[in-house]
């Protein structure tokens, strides 16, 4: 478990982090990071004219005042951004400027999520957004990575097929697209209508977050979990129900919390009682994120700094937060050793990396029973949401197993030689 951290590993990391604070940040989407600056470069590549050349009436239409009124006013953020990412110049440039501007603000990894169905307004289709999209993100020196976003919303099912679709199309381990998504608004279009999408995610071997638990409660998150969720999008009223943050924690779920956005769509009545510390120390593997920055006006430090100043978060606590974004993070192990050296975390051997939550040392004696032979690692997943074995067969690296394919069966996995 990465919980428990050397002492060695906490000195290094605070004697680096006094100078130059190191990141991760996990959920950040494309459209809500338009800065000022941003708008003003993309607006002038596509010859497009801005609403106003004053940069403080300019902010005003792409951040949200600090008081901000409800959901609609948040909502409303996203026109202009949207309006300058309709072209595949745009798009690709704007994704490289986000990651420019992620670089800045201390991450030293990133993954942008984006819907490809809202690029496609003046004649690109989702897949074109995902050439431009990948191009922008080729172009920048920061390592990262894609997440696609379905949306939730009416008449859109095609369109989100075809977002699965093309996850499976492009999917790679590291320097492109890495999982999917749905955000949108939760509380209108609930979890429960995404039963099928996710299960054509599920039998595709697609890694996927949910933004889940955020305008909706508990519930979501637990439907989340049982589509086959390895990440939740916030989750941050999971404390609504204690049986789905024990579900959380039991199964090494990642919640991907986002305090400046939550307080300001009002997913939390009471920042006061912001329940990341308490998720923390229950077990539940947390990350801190940005969501929106440019609309929230905020930045990955920012959000560490406001959880330290409010909360108390202790040095070690941070690196908690970072060996969980590490962890979590839809990337290849050597991508994951690469973090853990940047960050003065500890090594962790592949074998005892961890997906959902599983080691590779703990594959034998995992409560999906699973049945080795010399050939063939066979796992029968005795959960509902098949997770465990999927969690194994993702790993594909079981001590002593050669695996070359991987065969997803409903209810069970085979990985065979
Ligand atoms: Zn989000």
């Amino acid at each position: 478990m990465l919980t428990s951290l050397s002492l060695a590993g906490c000195v290094a990391y605070a004697e680096e982090t006094v100078q130059e604070p190191k990141y991760i940040d996990l959920h950040k989407h494309l459209d809500g990071s338009i800065t000022v600056d941003i708008a003003k470069k993309l607006a002038e590549l596509q010859g497009i004219a801005l609403p106003t050349d004053n940069d403080e009436e300019l902010k005003d239409l792409l951040t949200v005042s600090p008081d901000c009124k409800d959901l609609n006013e948040f909502l409303d953020r996203f026109e202009l951004p949207v309006s300058l990412l309709q072209t595949p110049e745009g798009l690709s440039e704007a994704v490289y400027l986000v990651m420019e501007d992620c670089k800045a603000t201390g991450d030293i990894y990133a993954e942008i999520r984006f819907a490809p169905q809202l690029h496609c307004e003046n004649g690109m289709t989702q897949e074109d957004a995902i050439n431009a999209a990948l191009e922008g993100l080729k172009r920048s020196d920061l390592c990262g990575n894609l997440i696609l976003c379905c949306m939730r919303g009416e008449n859109n099912e095609e369109e989100n097929m075809e977002t699965v679709e093309l996850a499976k199309k492009y999917l790679v381990e590291d320097g492109g697209v890495v999982a999917l998504d749905i955000a949108g608004a939760e509380a209108l279009y609930p979890t429960e209508n995404y039963r099928e999408l996710f299960a054509k995610a599920r039998e595709y071997n697609i890694p996927f977050t949910i933004h889940a638990g955020e305008a909706d409660g508990a519930e979501s998150v637990r439907l989340a979990i049982e589509y086959g969720a390895s990440r939740i999008g916030h989750g941050v009223r999971i404390y609504e129900d204690s049986e789905v943050m024990e579900l959380a924690r039991d199964n090494g779920i990642f919640l991907e919390m986002c305090p400046t956005s939550n307080s300001q769509t009002r997913a939390i009545d009471n920042m006061e009682e912001y329940p990341l510390k308490d998720y923390l120390h229950y077990g539940i593997k947390v990350t801190l994120n940005t969501d929106d920055s440019a609309i929230e006006d905020t930045d990955i430090g920012s959000e560490y700094d406001y959880i330290r100043k409010n909360f108390g978060l202790s040095d070690s606590e941070v690196l908690t937060l970072l060996a969980n974004a590490v962890d979590a993070a839809f990337t290849s192990y050597e991508v994951k050793c690469q973090l853990r050296e940047e960050l003065g975390l500890p090594y962790v051997p592949e074998e005892n990396a961890e997906y959902n939550g599983i080691t590779a040392e703990g594959a034998e004696t995992a409560e999906a029973g699973s049945v080795f032979d010399e050939k063939h690692l066979v796992i029968i997943d005795t959960d509902t949401a098949g997770d465990d074995a999927m969690a194994i067969a993702m790993m594909a690296k079981a001590p002593n197993v050669e695996v070359l394919g991987v065969t997803v069966l409903p209810g069970n996995v085979s990985l065979e030689q």
